[in-house]
C-alpha cells in the first residue's frame, strides 16, 4: 500500500512538474545570466576588474616582502640579536621565546609597513572602496598588530616548546596547536576581537529582523537575536555572518547591507550565511586549515634543514629549537603559502558554492540573490576565465553565482511569483534601524 502511495505521489509530482519543464524550455539560463552581468558595464566594470586583478600581484609582493625581510634579519644577524635581547630580559626559556616572537612580529610589521599602508589605505581610497581617515585606519592597524603580537607570541611559544621536545616530529604537534588556536579564535573572535574594531548592537524589531529569525528557525539555527554592525566605518561593502557555536550562536549583518539591499536581497544573503552555519563550515575549515598548515610545517622543516646546514653559523642560529631561526622557517612557510594559494582558495570556494545552493533553496529568491551578487562586483571581477577563478577566487565569481541562481530559477519557475525582467532592479533602500538607546 505504501509503495502504491509512493508511486502515486511520484506520478503526481511528474504531472505537476510538466508545466515547470515547459517554462524551463523558454527560460534561457545563459541569456538571463548575461543580462544581469550586462548591468555592470563601462567604467564600473573596468574599475572592479583592475582592482581585483591588481590583487593577484599583491599576493606575490606580500610574500616576497616577507621573504626579503626574513633574509635581511638573518644575514645581518639581527634575528640572533633579538634573541640575545630576549635572553637578557627573561630567565625562563618560554618567556624568552615569547619576547623574541613579539619583537619579531613588531619588526616584520614595521619593515613591511610601506606595503601595508599602500595596500590597505592608499589603494583602497584610489578605488573609492574605503571610508576611513588615515588616523582611524592607523588606529585599526595598531590594534590588529597588538592582537598579532599577543596571539602570535603565544602560538610561537607553544610551537617552539614542541620543536624543542620533539625536534623531528614537531609538525604533528604544531598542527594540534594550530587547531586549538583556530577553535579558540573562532569562539573568542566574535565576542572579544571583532567588537574592538566595530560596534555591534541588537537590531531593532521589525519585519526584516522577524524575517531573518524566521528563516533561522526554519533551518534549525538556534539564534534568538540579530545584531547589526557598523561596517560603514570601514567601507560600503555589504556583508553578514552567522558566527559562534556552543551556545554563542550569533547572527549579524552589517549596516551597508541594511542600507543598500532590498528585503528580498537581505533574505537571499542571510540564507547563504545560515547555510555556512548549518553545513558546519567553521568546523570543516578548522580541519582543512590544520591539514594545510601541517603540510606547510613539514615543508618548512625540510627547508630549514637544507639552508641551516649552509648558513646556520653565519646567521648565529644555534639549531632548529633556537627562536632566532624563526625567519628561516617563515621563509619556507611563506613559499608554501604562495604555492598553496589555489588549493586554499578552492577549499573555501567549495564551501561558498554549498552555501549558495543552500541559500537559494532556503530563500527561494534567485533574482534577489543575483542582484545582491552584483553589488559585490564593486571589488570582485565579475567574469574571470575558469583558470583565474580556480587560482585566485575564494568565492565563486559573479558569473558563476548568477548562473547558478538562474539555473535554479529555470527549474523552479512554476513555484515562484511572476518573475521580474532579468535586469538589475533599483534596490529599495531601507533605512538602517535607529540606534538603540
Ligand atoms: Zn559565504
Amino acid at each position: 500500500m505504501f509503495a502504491r502511495l509512493c508511486s502515486f505521489a511520484a506520478l503526481a509530482a511528474v504531472a505537476m512538474s510538466v508545466p515547470a519543464l515547459a517554462h524551463a524550455a523558454d527560460f534561457d539560463v545563459k541569456a538571463a545570466t548575461d543580462a544581469y552581468l550586462a548591468t555592470v558595464t563601462g567604467a564600473a566594470r573596468a574599475k572592479s576588474d583592475a582592482y581585483f586583478e591588481g590583487g593577484y600581484w599583491l599576493i606575490l609582493w606580500d610574500a616576497l616582502a616577507t621573504i626579503a625581510v626574513c633574509f635581511l634579519l638573518l644575514f645581518t644577524r639581527a634575528s640572533a640579536g633579538l634573541r640575545n635581547v630576549a635572553e637578557r630580559l627573561a630567565r625562563w626559556r618560554w618567556l624568552q621565546t615569547f619576547i623574541y616572537a613579539a619583537l619579531f612580529i613588531l619588526v616584520l610589521s614595521i619593515l613591511t609597513f610601506p606595503l601595508t599602508i599602500y595596500e590597505g589605505f592608499y589603494r583602497e581610497h584610489a578605488y573609492g572602496l574605503s571610508n576611513m581617515s588615515l588616523p582611524a585606519w592607523l588606529g585599526d592597524l595598531a590594534k590588529g598588530t597588538g592582537i598579532a603580537v599577543v596571539a602570535g607570541g603565544l602560538g610561537l611559544t607553544a610551537g617552539y616548546a614542541a620543536i624543542r621536545r620533539v625536534p623531528k616530529s614537531w609538525p604533528v604537534w604544531a598542527m594540534i596547536i594550530v587547531a586549538a588556536f583556530l577553535i579558540i579564535g573562532s569562539l573568542l573572535g566574535p565576542v572579544f576581537i571583532e567588537p574592538m574594531f566595530n560596534t555591534y548592537k541588537p537590531m531593532n524589531d521589525g519585519p526584516v529582523k522577524d524575517g531573518i529569525l524566521s528563516l533561522a528557525r526554519a533551518n534549525g539555527v538556534p539564534a534568538t537575536q540579530v545584531f547589526q554592525v557598523d561596517a560603514s566605518r570601514q567601507s560600503d561593502r555589504v556583508s553578514a555572518n552567522v558566527a559562534g557555536f556552543l551556545g554563542t550562536t550569533r547572527i549579524a549583518l552589517n549596516d551597508n547591507l541594511l542600507r543598500r539591499a532590498s528585503p528580498a536581497e537581505i533574505k537571499a544573503v542571510m540564507a547563504h550565511e545560515l547555510g555556512h552555519y548549518v553545513l558546519n563550515h567553521i568546523v570543516k575549515s578548522v580541519v582543512y586549515l590544520t591539514l594545510l598548515f601541517g603540510v606547510g610545517f613539514f615543508f618548512s622543516n625540510l627547508g630549514f634543514a637544507a639552508l641551516y646546514r649552509v648558513f646556520g653559523a653565519n646567521w648565529g642560529v644555534r639549531d632548529i629549537g633556537d627562536s632566532a631561526g624563526l625567519p628561516l622557517l617563515l621563509i619556507f612557510f611563506t613559499l608554501f603559502g604562495l604555492v598553496a594559494t589555489p588549493i586554499q582558495n578552492s577549499i573555501v570556494r567549495e564551501d561558498e558554492v554549498q552555501a549558495d545552493i543552500f541559500g537559494l533553496n532556503a530563500a527561494r529568491e534567485p533574482d534577489a540573490f543575483a542582484t545582491a551578487i552584483l553589488k559585490l562586483a564593486e571589488y570582485r571581477k565579475l567574469d574571470p576565465t575558469p583558470l583565474e577563478e580556480i587560482v585566485f577566487y575564494d568565492h565563486p565569481s559573479g558569473r558563476s553565482r548568477v548562473a547558478m541562481a538562474m539555473q535554479w530559477k529555470s527549474e523552479h519557475l512554476n513555484e515562484l511569483p511572476p518573475a521580474p525582467a532579468p535586469v538589475a532592479p533599483a534596490p529599495e533602500p531601507i533605512k538602517p534601524a535607529p540606534p538603540v538607546p
